[in-house]
């Protein structure tokens, strides 16, 4: 059976296309720049990889130009045979707990959630509506970010704010990223083989969050009630005093929207080095001795390591932890920095073993107290894992 993930965002479009229960990828890529001109495909099908100008005025372009690839690379004969799409959504409220078939109710509920993911919410009904539309015959999924976080208890969602700002006006913690979260701790879980296990997820990319996962249960996770909570990222700065925010714009004159720019753009590893929010960049600022660039890294660094110390102990131990995402996969020596802060813990690095970029992979000795490993995440599997077991159910 043929699912589609997908995955879209304001102006792309990202798609593995699965033959299921295989889970066999036939065909991947991405749509860019759609809707703002000079747009372009690339596609990866057979090993190869195919780059594409076209004019793509919207999503349902896309869709229909991947129709046509599919068609004259063979993959498919008509478009009826791709069964399910799963997309990939990010923000569902405390309601939606667990992958759901797509509905009016559903669509309603995303409409309601955009006031705490306005960049992302109205870009996956985009997605979804235009999918609809190019393939009216197959079941559509929502696969939501913080659907794992769901089960977190009030203790640790809640902020130490009035209580009607929860019950009124939703403030809680929702987490980001959980598709990833669950898969990489699932994934861990098999390789130890065992479920009742205490693991830390550290996803860390341009966007980062650090999770606690008890028994396949996310019990806590840095992100809170947007993206920009928990530790320090690319470009956003994580937590902070909240009181810095008034202060900044009694200084300066800004207005509440134009600091919440700054904090999520203009801060982070970018704000504190002036250079970069890319991981690569700062690193080859510190190997060309730029002291901004070093203090930067020493900051991303120590907010990780705080958050592994701090979920350490909400579990009660841990089983393993895991790295993942853009930096956690390939940055050798931001794994290298964090591990040796946890020397305390007995935690031992195999330097030779973490020597290496983007493969599952243990990353410390046999006699360290706790594993670490390198788990590349593929949160589109999880979605066409999650899509194929709704089309079972029928
Ligand atoms: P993601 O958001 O998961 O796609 O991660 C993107 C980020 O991963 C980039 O902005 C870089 O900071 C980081 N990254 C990717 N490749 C490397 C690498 N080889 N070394 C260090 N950092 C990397």
């Amino acid at each position: 059976m043929k699912i589609l993930s997908v995955n879209a965002g304001s102006s792309s479009l990202k798609f593995q296309l699965y033959e299921m229960p295989e889970e066999e990828v036939l065909i991947s890529g991405v749509f860019e720049r759609i809707g703002i001109g000079n747009s372009f495909y690339t596609i990866k099908l057979n090993g190869e990889k195919i780059k594409k100008e076209v004019e793509l005025n919207n999503h349902k372009d896309a869709f229909e130009i991947l129709v046509k690839e599919l068609i004259d690379n063979n993959v498919i004969n008509s478009c009826d045979e791709i069964k399910a799409v799963g997309h990939r959504t990010v923000q569902g409220g405390e309601k939606y707990d667990h992958t759901v078939v797509i509905d009016d109710s559903v669509i309603n509920d995303m409409v309601k959630y955009s006031s705490l993911a306005p960049l992302h919410n109205p870009a996956s009904i985009t997605g979804i509506n235009a999918s609809k539309e190019v393939f009216p015959n197959a079941l559509q999924t929502a696969v939501f970010d913080t659907a794992f976080h769901a089960s977190m208890k009030e203790v640790d969602y809640l902020y130490p704010v009035p209580y009607e700002w929860y019950t009124k006006y939703g403030i809680r913690k929702y987490g980001m990223h959980g598709t990833s979260h669950r898969y990489v701790s699932m994934r861990m879980n098999e390789i130890l083989d065992k479920s009742d296990t205490k693991i830390i997820t550290c996803h860390i990319g341009n966007g980062a969050s650090i999770s606690a996962v008890k028994d396949g249960k996310c019990i806590d996770t840095s992100m809170g009630l947007t993206p920009n909570a928990g530790v320090m990222m690319g470009s956003r700065c994580g937590d902070i005093d909240c009181s810095i925010i008034p202060y900044i714009i009694e200084q300066t004159g800004m207005s509440a929207k134009e600091v919440d720019t700054v904090l999520n753009k203009q801060s982070g590893l970018l704000g504190i080095s002036g250079v970069s929010s890319d991981s690569r960049d700062i690193e080859d600022g510190i190997k060309n001795g730029n002291e901004r660039c070093k203090l930067a890294q020493e900051m991303y660094v120590k907010r990780i390591v705080e958050y592994i110390a701090k979920y350490y102990v909400l579990l009660g131990g841990c089983d393993a932890i895991v790295f993942t995402a853009g930096v956690g996969e390939n940055s050798i020596s931001t794994r290298k920095q964090i591990l040796d802060k946890l020397t305390v813990l007995g935690v031992k690095i195999d330097e030779k073993a973490n020597d290496i970029r983007g493969v599952e992979q243990k990353i410390t000795a046999d006699d360290s107290s706790i594993p670490v490993y390198i788990i590349p995440t593929n949160e589109e599997l999880m979605i066409a894992r999650d899509t194929y077991s709704l089309m079972l159910q029928g």
